[in-house]
């Protein structure tokens, strides 16, 4: 589905369909960001290739943290189309480390493939188009938001959804990491798409930043 101009959101449909949401920015260097589950890529590429976009073009696949419910489909998408998986460097380490240990917990198989790239928090020069990424641990140690200013889109992962906020009581997480980083994303401005890792998208300022606070609310409650 279409957001505005390049952006495209394929939000949880049903565990059969999909399992986190995933965002697709269009352009020259096609990047998708959380290809989810391996297993449910076919109906992921499906919605794709209905939106008239080649899954074969897609040479960057961002990964907002190592979860395999967001990240397992890099693997297929690096084997098929050559692309690039990448995620922070931070969230390498923990990936090569106890992160692993998600697969085996969600009873799936290691995961093939390789993180081509590490991304640090900064900008990501896509050539027409310049992204921010933010670094904001807490659901894991080396989460990542995606931010494209001039579109005013932000994409968070698993840091902040709709009134709640990623879980913190697995490997790696943190409560008073994760308000943090909550209350560095809640200045960021002009934010009018904030498209979560899972539940529905926040439309509008005014909407977004209303929801930054609430979440603020509860965690400092
Ligand atoms: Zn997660």
């Amino acid at each position: 589905m279409q957001v505005k101009n390049s952006i495209y959101f394929y939000p949880f449909i049903s565990s059969m369909e999909n399992n986190c949401n995933t965002v697709l920015i269009d352009g020259p260097e096609k990047i998708l960001i959380d290809p989810g589950h391996k297993h449910l890529w076919p109906k992921l590429r499906r919605q794709i290739v209905d939106d008239g976009i080649n899954p074969a073009d897609i040479k960057l696949v961002l990964h907002t943290h190592c979860h395999p419910d967001h990240m397992e489909a890099g693997q297929v998408l690096e084997a098929d189309y050559g692309a690039t998986q990448a995620m922070s460097p931070q969230e390498k380490e923990f990936y090569d480390g106890p992160g692993l240990q998600f697969y085996s917990w969600m009873g799936l198989d290691l995961p093939g493939g390789n993180i081509g790239r590490v991304v640090e928090e900064g900008k990501l020069d896509l050539g027409d188009k310049v992204l921010e990424l933010y670094l904001t641990p807490g659901h894991t140690p080396g989460s990542l938001c995606i931010h494209w200013p001039e579109e005013g889109l932000l994409v968070t992962g698993d840091l902040i959804f709709a009134t709640s906020y990623g879980r913190t009581d697995f490997v790696g997480g943190s409560q008073s990491i994760i308000t943090d980083s909550i209350s560095k994303m809640s200045t960021l401005e002009g934010v009018e798409f904030l498209l979560p890792g899972h539940g529905p998208a926040i439309m509008g300022t005014s909407r977004v930043s209303r929801n930054f606070q609430y979440v603020l609310g509860i965690l400092s409650e």
